[in-house]
């Protein structure tokens, strides 16, 4: 086994992280002020080929396989977390369906507005009605002629208020149950009768905005149908497994920011005429931190090889999501202990992270319904 990453891979890595370090993090403090992510900062990230990442290079993006764009998100997770949000909502489930599932015109059409960051992408399954159990959608879309009309409500949408294109989840026969179930590539503000709701007020991950999405006899074109009819279920919940391999990476490098600060402020603050650093009860917070980052960097470089592999990756993948970001609920928690009072303060990346690593534990599948996938396989 060979855990070193290509050299192309570690240049892009490294780059990634600076700009998020260096650009991204000098203006965290705005984007926390005006839950607004700066346009000049969208435009770094698309010189840096961060919209592009998961789409082939023929339609202008970077065309990573898994391995490397999980290394990617390892350094979007070293940054600003609502800033990473938008780019992963876009780059993973956002753009996922449409280049393993759509057809040549439809790549044309889409793809390279969507590599440049010109066009931001969503992923909406989510309704108000079910969350968890979402084989359970009501949205219905029915067709009539050549368009299809959509009827229902979306809930939680990450980037459906700058979306140029959503990836829609909706029932296409009810008698068919999960198997009735269809994609739809919907471009919200050129389709009259698609409604975005005001911006959710979050806790966390400022910058990346969510809202309803509501469909009121919206009609999208057939020729916007993506994969076939009745896709069912568990090929569009295929699109959010290659997420959470993405989630757990991102994870990875956000215990690794919240280590690496929590170092740096034991070797520099003092209490009792020396270092914090020299007392145990501080090591063994860093010692455990470390453990973590190592075991979820393991977990999300085997998944995503295994993606690559062309393997079935879906109890792995919810291994890795589960165990990465349950982890990096306790690393937050530990790198404000680590802080003390400073890791309380609005000022400190600390305490940001501490409120917005909290949501990677809930979307893409909760842990308990990670559980469920693990254990329900493990016992088919
Ligand atoms: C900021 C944000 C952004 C989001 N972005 C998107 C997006 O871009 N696209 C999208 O489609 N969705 C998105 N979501 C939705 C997200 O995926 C759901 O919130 C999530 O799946 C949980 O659904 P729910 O909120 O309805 O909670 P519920 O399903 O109501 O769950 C509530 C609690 O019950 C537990 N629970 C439910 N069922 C079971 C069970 N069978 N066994 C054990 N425990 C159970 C859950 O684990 C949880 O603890 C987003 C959510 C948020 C908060």
């Amino acid at each position: 086994m060979n855990f070193t990453l290509p050299e192309d891979l570690r240049e892009m890595q490294a780059a990634v992280r600076g700009f998020m370090l260096e650009v991204v993090e000098a203006r965290a403090r705005e984007i926390e002020d005006t839950n607004r992510v700066p346009p000049e900062l969208l435009r770094g990230a698309a010189e840096l080929g961060l919209f592009g990442l998961s789409i082939p290079e023929e339609y202008g993006g970077v065309g990573l396989g898994a391995l490397g764009r999980c290394a990617v998100y390892e350094a979007l997770g070293q940054g600003h977390m609502g800033f990473g949000g938008v780019i992963s909502a876009h780059a993973s489930i956002g753009t996922s369906g449409l280049v393993r599932l759509g057809t040549e015109e439809q790549k044309r059409r889409f793809l390279p507005r969507m590599a440049s960051g010109e066009c931001i992408a969503g992923f909406a399954i989510t309704e108000p009605s079910s969350g968890s159990d979402a084989a359970n959608i009501r949205t219905r879309a029915e067709r009539r002629g050549d368009v299809y009309v959509l009827n229902g409500t979306k809930h939680y949408i990450s980037n459906a208020p700058v979306a140029g294109l959503l990836t829609v989840i909706a029932v296409t026969d009810p008698a068919r149950g999960t198997r009735g179930m269809s994609a739809f590539l919907v471009e919200p503000g050129r389709t009259p009768g698609v409604t975005i709701g005001k911006i959710d007020e979050k806790m966390g991950q400022k910058g990346s905005l969510s809202a309803e999405v509501i469909f009121e006899d919206a009609e999208v074109p057939a020729a916007n149908l993506l994969g076939p009819e009745h896709l069912g279920y568990r090929e569009a919940l295929g699109i959010l497994t290659n997420g959470r391999v993405g989630i757990a990476a991102r994870a990875t490098g956000a215990m690794q920011r919240l280590l690496d600060l929590s170092v740096a402020h034991a070797k520099t603050r003092e209490q009792f005429g020396q270092p914090i650093a020299e007392f145990q009860a501080v090591q063994f917070m860093l010692a455990e931190m470390e453990v973590a980052i190592q075991t979820s960097r393991l977990l999300w470089q085997k998944v995503a090889w295994m993606v690559d592999e062309g393997q079935d990756v879906r109890r792995m993948a919810s291994v890795a999501k589960l165990y990465a970001t349950e982890m990096l609920s306790q690393v937050a928690d530990k790198a404000v202990q680590v802080a003390g009072g400073m890791g309380y303060m609005k000022d400190s990346p600390v305490e940001r992270y501490y409120r917005d690593q909290r949501l990677l534990r809930i979307y893409e599948g909760t842990s308990e319904i990670q559980k469920l996938i693990i254990a329900r396989d493990l016992l088919a």
